[in-house]
């Protein structure tokens, strides 16, 4: 199996640089992935190919092949190599498709025990995931749209509760701060807590809710942005917030909410027990992962009759709790349809950019470019501004400009 670590400089272990690009895109996944020696890229089960012997077909036939040949990845699995023509693309590749009557959550965990499938999430399986960065700017960019429609362009001074600090929703207090918010994040994970911290993405923790909460109160008072995270289950947290009158101005959640058995951990349980049940008994742990859904989606529907911001974001939570009876779930709305889909119609959406010879300079004259072209935009000036002050670059350089970024225009190929 190849290192995880990140590739620097001009010379070509492939054939060509098309073949290298993948190559880079692939190691970087790993490099700035969560568990990269189980392949595991983000969200618990995101995976940058199927098993180790399916990684190392992968990068081998990278490095075999010629650029008029086509490699056919299925499911994270390579099947087959075809000779195309230098036009054609050198990957091709689905992900986890499952149809119909099929595509239920118990198959799921069924087919991939089988290793007939596996999950590649948005950009894991794709090889294009690069770090927090990217979903920084995305959590920043819905936070941006929820300040313009709901709080006369500011969050300054609002309270934003959310749960999970995961490889994406660790994102959620560095882009709360950067977006003025005063952001209390719960999380069920130590060890997820401590990485978040370790990086400068999240700036205290609370021993207790109480202290939380006064951290909270007081950077709502002073204006001041902070981020606070305190170790809980969301499904305890959320009720009790509610339970004492507390409404936040906006509420969301980033657990892996999407997969009950490898990603939710349900209340009442330690990590240690949860794993018990990963091995021994996944259709209880489904079930007890839905039924603390429904109490943690009950509380955000609670804070949302009270007048709070809620949307889901994007990680399944609404149809869970829907599927264990809670028939206003969809009553929230989901971040692409409230706060993308309008900028999608637009023609506007995110555009990245990375540095394949690890060369920071390359990031910067984009910015540069950018600024020239777009200096106008405010979406994109600020996030350029603000993602050269907070956000470290990971793996190899990236550039994520923004939603302001207006799609169709010629680039520079680099
Ligand atoms: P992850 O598995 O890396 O992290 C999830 C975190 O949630 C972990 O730290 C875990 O300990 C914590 N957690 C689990 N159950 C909890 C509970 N009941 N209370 C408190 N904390 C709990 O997942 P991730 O990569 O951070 O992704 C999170 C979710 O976001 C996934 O469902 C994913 O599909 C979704 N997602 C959304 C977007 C987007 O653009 N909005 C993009 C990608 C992924």
């Amino acid at each position: 199996m190849s290192s995880f670590t990140v590739t620097s400089g001009n010379t070509l272990r492939c054939k060509g640089w098309r073949q290298e690009a993948l190559l880079r895109m692939l190691e970087n996944v790993l490099a700035v992935g969560e568990n990269p020696s189980e392949l595991v890229v983000y969200a618990a089960m995101g995976k940058a190919a199927r098993d180790k012997a399916s990684h190392s077909a992968i990068v081998s036939t990278l490095q075999t092949m010629d650029e008029d040949q086509t490699l056919v990845i299925q499911s994270g699995k390579p099947i087959g190599l075809f000779r195309t023509h230098k036009d054609a693309p050198l990957v091709v590749m689905a992900n986890c498709n499952m149809l119909g009557q099929w595509a239920k959550a118990e198959n799921f965990y069924e087919y991939e025990k089988q290793n007939l499938i596996c999950w590649g999430g948005l950009t894991a399986g794709a090889w294009q995931y690069i770090g927090s960065q990217g979903v920084i700017q995305g959590t920043y960019e819905i936070l941006s749209r929820i300040a313009e429609k709901h709080f006369h362009n500011s969050l300054k001074g609002k309270f934003f509760l959310t749960a999970g600090l995961g490889g994406m929703g660790g994102a959620q207090p560095l882009a709360g701060v950067m977006a003025h918010a005063s952001t209390l994040v719960v999380e069920v994970n130590q060890a997820s807590i401590d990485k978040r911290k370790a990086i400068g993405f999240l700036e205290h923790q609370a021993k207790d809710l109480d202290e939380a909460l006064a951290l909270i109160k007081t950077s709502i008072e002073s204006g001041k942005p902070t981020s606070v995270a305190v170790l809980g289950n969301a499904a305890d947290v959320f009720p009790e917030i509610l339970a004492r009158g507390i409404v936040p101005d906006v509420v969301t959640d980033q657990t892996a909410a999407h997969d009950l058995v490898y990603g939710y951990v349900p209340s009442g349980f330690t990590l240690e027990e949860v794993q018990q049940l990963r091995r021994t008994d996944i259709p209880r742990l489904m079930s007890l992962s839905r039924q603390s859904i429904v109490k943690h989606v009950e509380a955000m529907l609670g804070f949302q009759d009270k007048g709070a911001v809620v949307f889901d974001n994007g990680n399944l939570i609404r149809s869970h709790a829907h599927d264990g009876g809670v028939t206003r779930a969809f009553d929230i709305p989901v971040f692409t349809e409230a706060y993308l889909r309008p900028l999608f119609c637009r023609a506007i959406g995110p555009f990245r950019w990375v540095s394949l010879v690890n060369n920071p300079e390359d990031i910067l004259k984009i910015d540069e470019l950018l600024l020239r072209r777009f200096g106008d935009n405010p979406i994109i000036k600020n996030w350029i501004a603000l993602a050269g002050k907070h956000v470290p670059f990971e793996g190899l350089p990236a550039v994520l400009p923004g939603s302001g970024t207006v799609t169709g225009l010629n680039w520079p190929v680099r």
